[in-house]
C-alpha cells in the first residue's frame, strides 16, 4: 500500500508542534494540518494596538512547574529570556470597597491553609468526590469562596461544583512559575515551528481502511498516511467537528464526555496614568469573593508592561462567552471599578478580551475531569489501530492542562506513531 506520506498531524498547536519536530528528528515524513492561519494554538501571542503593542498572550503565558517542564528546558538551551514570576506576588485584596485588614488577610491565608489540607486529604480517599463537597465543612469561613474561585475556576478553569478533587490533585501545579520575555506563544512559534499547512481543517478521518493507515479529509482533497496523531482539544472533539469512520469506541467517547472543557478568559486593560494607581509589577489585585456571584482577579503590570490583566474562570466565564466580548468587557471594567473607584476605571483605555470559548477551533481553555473521571485521561495512551491522541487533555504526567503537559503528549505520541510506521 502506497500512502502520501508516514505520519499526518492535526493540529499545529504545542502538542502538534512538538509531535512533528519528534518525527522529523527521528526521520519520518509527516504533514502537519492546521485549521487556522497561525500556529501554536492556544499559545498565541499578540500585540495589540489598544495595549499599545505590548506583548500579550492570549492563552498560555506561564511555564508552570518549572522545575519539570521540558519547555522551560529547550527555552534555556536556546538562551531565551525567562522571567521568575512568583516573587513579583504582591497582593491588594479588598473586603467590600475598603482594603482587607492584616487580621482579615491572615484569616484568607488560613483558608488558604485549610483548603488544602482537607482537599488533599479528601482526594486521597475513595469514592472521588466534586472539588467544591471537599470544602463542605469551611464554608463558615468568609474567605472559602474566593480560594475556591482562584483555584478551581481560575487554575482549573473548571466549575468546582463539577470537577473531579482526584484529578485536581493529581495536576496541582507544584513548583515554580515563569514568564518568558516576549511572551510565551512567540517562545513557542520560535523554538517548535517546522512545516505546517495552514488554513486546513481536517473534517472526518477514516481510520479503518482495508489497506490499513488512515485517509483525512480536508478542502485540499483527501491525504493517506500509516498513523495519524490528532491533537484537538476535546471541546472539538465533543463538538464532532471532526469526525471518525468507525466510530470512536465507547471507551474513548465516553473519556472526552468526561472531561469536558473549562473556560478562563482574560480581560487585558490599558493603563492611561502615570501613577499605574500605585500598583506595583505582578500584584494581584481582587476582592473577597462573596458566594455564588462571579468575581474577577486582576494581575497588574504584568511584566513591567502599562496594563491589567483580568482573569475570569468557570461557569461565569462560560455565562460571560455566550453573553460576548462587550458584556465581558463591561464586566470587567464594573469588576475594577469595585475595587480601585470609578474614577480610576474611567481612566483605563483600550482592551483585549480572550475568545477561546466561541472560536470553533477551541471551544474552551484546557480540558477538567468530572468527578470520580480523572483515570479518563490515561484513555488514549494506547493507539487505536494507527490512530493516536495527544493534547493537554490527555496528560497523565501531572501536568494536564498546561503547554508542558501538551508537550510531552505529543512527544509520547510521535514515538508510538514512530513505531506504527517501523513496523510497516
Ligand atoms: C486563557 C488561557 C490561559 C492559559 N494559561 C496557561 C498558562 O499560563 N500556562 C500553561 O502551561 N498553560 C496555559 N493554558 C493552557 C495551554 O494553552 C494549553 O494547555 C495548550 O496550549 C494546549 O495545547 P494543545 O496542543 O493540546 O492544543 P491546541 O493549542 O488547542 O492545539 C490544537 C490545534 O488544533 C487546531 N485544530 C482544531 N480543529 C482542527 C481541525 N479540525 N483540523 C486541523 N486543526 C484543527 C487548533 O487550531 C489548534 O491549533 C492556558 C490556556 C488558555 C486558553
Amino acid at each position: 500500500m502506497i500512502f502520501d506520506t508516514e505520519v499526518i498531524v492535526v493540529g499545529a498547536g504545542v502538542a502538534g508542534l512538538a509531535a512533528a519536530a519528534a518525527l522529523h528528528r527521528d526521520g519520518k515524513a509527516c504533514e502537519v494540518l492546521e485549521a487556522n492561519n497561525r500556529i501554536g494554538g492556544r499559545a498565541w501571542t499578540d500585540h495589540p494596538a489598544s495595549l499599545g503593542g505590548a506583548a500579550f498572550d492570549h492563552g498560555a503565558s506561564w511555564l508552570h512547574a518549572a522545575e519539570r517542564n521540558k519547555l522551560a528546558e529547550l527555552a534555556r538551551a536556546h538562551g531565551d529570556t525567562l522571567i521568575e514570576t512568583d516573587s513579583d506576588w504582591t497582593r491588594h485584596i479588598r473586603v467590600g470597597n475598603r482594603p482587607a485588614t492584616a487580621a482579615e488577610l491572615a484569616q484568607y491565608d488560613e483558608a488558604w491553609e485549610r483548603t488544602y489540607a482537607s482537599a488533599a486529604l479528601r482526594a486521597s480517599a475513595e469514592p472521588d468526590i466534586a472539588f467544591a463537597e471537599a470544602l463542605t465543612k469551611l464554608r463558615g469561613n468568609p474567605w472559602t469562596a474566593t480560594v475556591e474561585t482562584w483555584e478551581a475556576c481560575l487554575i482549573a478553569a473548571a466549575d468546582p461544583a463539577d470537577f473531579s478533587l482526584l484529578d485536581w490533585r493529581q495536576n496541582e501545579l507544584t513548583g515554580t512559575n515563569l514568564n518568558v520575555s516576549g511572551g510565551l506563544g512567540a517562545l513557542i512559534a520560535r523554538r517548535l515551528a517546522g512545516p505546517v499547512h495552514l488554513a486546513t481543517p481536517v473534517s472526518h478521518i477514516d481510520w479503518d481502511r482495508p489497506g490499513g493507515g488512515v485517509s483525512v479529509t480536508t478542502p485540499r482533497g483527501p491525504l493517506t498516511a500509516r498513523a495519524c496523531i490528532v491533537t484537538v482539544s476535546t471541546g472539538v472533539l465533543a463538538a464532532g467537528r471532526l469526525t471518525f469512520a468507525p466510530a470512536l469506541p465507547p471507551q474513548q467517547q465516553a473519556a472526552i464526555a468526561a472531561l469536558p472543557m473549562g473556560l478562563l478568559t482574560k480581560v487585558a486593560l490599558r493603563i492611561g496614568t502615570a501613577d499605574r494607581f500605585g500598583l506595583e509589577r505582578g500584584t494581584s489585585l481582587h476582592r473577597q469573593v462573596t458566594p455564588g456571584q462571579p468575581a474577577m482577579f486582576f494581575l497588574a503590570l504584568p511584566g513591567g508592561a502599562d496594563h491589567l490583566i483580568g482573569f475570569v474562570g468557570g461557569p461565569a466565564a462560560w455565562d460571560l462567552s455566550r453573553a460576548g466580548p462587550a458584556a465581558t468587557e463591561a464586566f470587567a471594567r464594573a469588576e475594577f471599578a469595585g475595587l480601585l473607584g470609578a474614577a480610576a476605571a474611567a481612566t483605563l483605555g483600550g482592551a483585549v478580551v480572550t475568545t477561546w470559548g466561541e472560536d470553533p477551533a477551541f471551544l474552551g481553555a484546557y480540558a477538567y475531569a468530572k468527578p470520580s473521571h480523572a483515570a479518563a485521561r490515561a484513555a488514549m495512551d494506547a493507539p487505536l489501530g494507527p490512530l493516536l491522541f495527544a493534547g493537554e487533555a490527555w496528560c497523565t504526567d501531572g501536568l494536564a492542562g498546561t503547554v508542558g503537559g501538551a508537550f510531552n503528549s505529543g512527544e509520547r505520541a510521535a514515538a508510538a506513531a514512530i513505531r506504527i510506521a517501523s513496523a510497516a
